[in-house]
This record gives structure tokens, sequence and C-alpha cells, in this order.
């Protein structure tokens, strides 16, 4: 009997674009580091890159890198080595994979671009904690490694209501990171750029955010796999003007897919949320699974953290702080159980799957009894899968294949619909 043959990954021409706008970044850093100018800034993927921009410096997101090393595998060779060095293995697999990588001399930019050969050397890293602590870590080590200064902004964490306490306290931060800024870059602040690196960054999000909510249509056009991956520009080139241009062409595929009725997934029969990280190196297997139940993941907590509608660029500071403490990953459980339960809505979801990510309890929101709590309050049924965004060896495949295909049966039952 022939094998049965897995259905194919609809792909987004869109990618094609996208490929080229990020290999242009990495060469531009590489350029920059060789030639000594521009001046190189680290930022943390939501930190405060409209500042660094508007003071002329170009932005490198060393979680980008950890999402590479995550999605090439070669995170698992690399994660030991800086195990070895004092590194626990329950703490960020982000850090772990990007220091043992360095320590180890590599990265997935030497097989991605000819010519480079290394991660760029940083003249100032810059971090904001709304995230967790892991990064102010991760970038300490690496300003000792090159010498460079570390600074940034400490975040509230557990927030209920963002109020202007918390506001005021943020903007004053980054407000204080000018100075510092400004002697390394020789460069002083001119707030017109600011207002402009803020005005861009804002177009990029509202964007984003467009491209995101047509998986509302059903059948959804996307998947939350394919966000995973055409999310980049909006991490590493916010502020910028070619992260426009892309999201434009990439709504406008997404655009023209509803208007042909083209579904991501087709016969698409049910549709899940997908809360916490991805899991970077089963990024296909995972695709290709939910493509055999004509199920699509429709939407994520992750993808949306890169919509920042607060930003304003009348009010830059104010805004940027606002923006960046309205995060889902800095809220108490109250307001992301109203945020989920707008999603759930929004985009007609099904079920949920909590992804239980051993290495980032920031971005795990299944182990407080959340998940039993929507399911009491909104009848929504949901699973916790166990593993990890980028040590796989917190995950296992065939629990993960069994939890996902019973899920899905159970979805049918409830709906009584075909198997
Ligand atoms: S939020 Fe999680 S994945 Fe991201 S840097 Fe922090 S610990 Fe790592």
């Amino acid at each position: 009997m022939a094998e049965k043959k897995s259905p194919e990954i609809r792909k987004i021409a869109a990618a094609q674009a996208m490929r080229r706008l990020m290999a242009d970044h990495f060469y531009e850093l590489d350029r920059a580091m060789k030639e000594g100018h521009p001046k190189i800034a680290w930022c943390t993927s939501v930190g405060p890159a409209e500042l660094l921009r508007a003071m002329g410096f170009l932005v490198y997101f060393p979680e980008n890198h950890g999402a590479m090393l995550g999605a090439t595998r070669m995170a698992t060779d690399t994660i030991p080595a800086a195990n070895a060095i004092g590194y626990s293995p329950e703490i960020c697999s982000y850090l772990t994979s990007d220091v043992g990588a360095f320590l180890q001399g590599r990265t997935p930019l030497k097989d991605a671009y000819e010519g480079i050969t290394s991660i760029p050397r940083p003249d100032v890293l810059v971090y904001n904690t709304n995230q967790c602590r892991d990064v102010q870590d991760w970038f300490s080590w690496y300003g000792e490694r090159f010498r460079a200064p570390v600074i940034g902004v400490d975040c509230y964490r557990g927030v209920e209501t963002v109020t202007d306490v918390h506001v005021d306290g943020i903007a004053g931060q980054f407000e204080a990171l000018v100075a510092p800024l400004e002697e390394i870059s020789g460069e002083k602040l001119d707030p017109q750029r600011l207002r402009e690196a803020v005005r861009l960054s804002r177009r990029c999000s509202d964007l984003w955010k467009e491209v995101l909510d047509t998986a509302a249509v059903r059948p959804s056009p996307l998947t939350f796999f394919d966000s995973t991956i055409h999310m980049a520009p909006a991490v590493v080139m916010r502020g910028l003007q070619t992260a426009i241009d892309y999201y434009e062409e990439l709504l406008a595929e997404l655009k023209a897919r509803i208007a042909d009725g083209v579904a991501a997934v087709a016969g698409e029969r049910f549709r899940i949320y997908w809360e916490g990280m991805p899991i970077w190196g089963r990024l296909r297997d995972l695709a290709t699974l939910f493509l055999e139940l004509e199920t699509c993941v429709v939407a994520s907590t992750y993808a949306n953290s890169w919509i920042f509608t607060a930003l304003d660029p009348d009010e830059p500071f104010r805004s940027m702080a606002r923006a960046y403490t309205e995060l889902f990953i800095v809220r108490s459980d109250p307001p992301k159980e109203k945020y989920l339960e707008e999603m759930i809505e929004f985009f007609q979801v099904d079920g949920l799957i909590f992804h239980d990510a051993k290495t980032c309890s920031y971005n795990t929101n299944c182990r407080h009894g959340m998940p039993q709590r929507l399911e009491e309050r909104l009848g929504i049924p949901s699973i916790s899968i166990a593993g990890d965004l980028n040590d796989l060896r917190c995950y296992s495949d065939e629990q993960a294949r069994t939890q996902i295909e019973a899920f899905v049966e159970q979805l049918a039952g409830r709906a009584g619909v075909r198997q």
C-alpha cells in the first residue's frame, strides 16, 4: 500500500522579499562592525529600539539570533557549553544556546550569509527587563567579554493596570539612557528624529497587527507557524521604512488569499490559539501535523507581542514607556486572562494550546491554573504541552503528537463533526 503523503505547507510568496531584507540587515551590521561605523547597539526584543535608531545606531537583537539557533537546531550542540560555565539548563535557552555558540565560535549567520563569520560586536548593550531578568544577565556576560557598556531599564512586573506612575517611572529611565548613548554615539539626540522613529515603529506595528488579524477570517490565510517567520521585520526592523514596505506587501498577499478563498490549512475544521513560546526546532513538524489534522493554529500571544498600539510620535518617551509596559508578559493574570478572552472571541478559537516552556517561565502561563480558569469561565478546552523554545531535550515528539491528536479528536467530539 502506498504511504500517505504529508500535505504541503502553503508557501507565502513575500517570504522571498523577507529573506532579502534579513540578509541586508545582517550584512549592514557586519559591514559596520568591520568599518567601525555606524555604531552598533544590541537591544532586547522589546527594548527601546526607536531611541537607538534615532541616535544613529544600527540595532542587533540577540533573541533573533537565539531563535535562529533554535530553528537550525544548532542550539542542541551549543547549550551544553554554556551549562559548563555555570549557566543552568533551567534558565533561558536563548541565553544558553547563544552564549554556548559564542564560546564555540559558531553562529547560523555563517551558514546563511557568505562572508559573515561572527555576530556583530556591540558598542553598547541596551536591555529592558520588561520580559525577564535573564536578558540583563545575558547582556552583562557579553558586556564583559566585549568590554562594552551595558545599560537599560528595570521594568515593573505583574502589573494589573498600567498607570501614570508606571509610565512616568519607565519614561524617566528611557530619558536617562540618552546621555550615555550620546556619549557612545558621539551624536546629540535630535527630537525630530526620535519622533520619526516612533512614527515608523507605530506604522510597522499597525501593519503587523493587520497581518495577524487576517487570521480572523474563515478559513484563515495564515497560521501561527507562518507568523513566527514573518514577524522577523517587526522585531529587528521596527522604526525603519523597510519593515513598513514589507508588511504592505505581505498584507496585500494575505488579502488576495482571502478574496480568493485560499486557506493556509486546506479543509480547516478547527481553530486553535497558541499560548507561549514557539518550539523553534519543531516549527515545520508541528505545522505539518496541524495540516494533517485540518486544524489551523490561527493566533498566538507570542506573535502579538510586537503590536505596540500605544506608540505616539507626539509623545515619544511616555508612549514608548506605555507601549513597552502594556505588554502581555509584564501583566498579572487577570489582564492576561481578559486579553486571552478577547483573542478567543476575535479569532473564533475552538481550543487553546499552552506551551509549558521549560526554560522560560515568563512566557509560560499554564502553571498557576490559568487554563482551568479559562475553561471554567468560557468553556474553552485546552492542553498544555511540555517543551522548550530551544532545548529539544525538554520536548518529546511522540508525546506532543499524541496529545495534539487526542485534543483535535476531543474538539471533533464536542462539535459532533467528522474526524
Ligand atoms: S522572555 Fe523567556 S525566552 Fe525571552 S529572553 Fe526571557 S527567558 Fe528567554
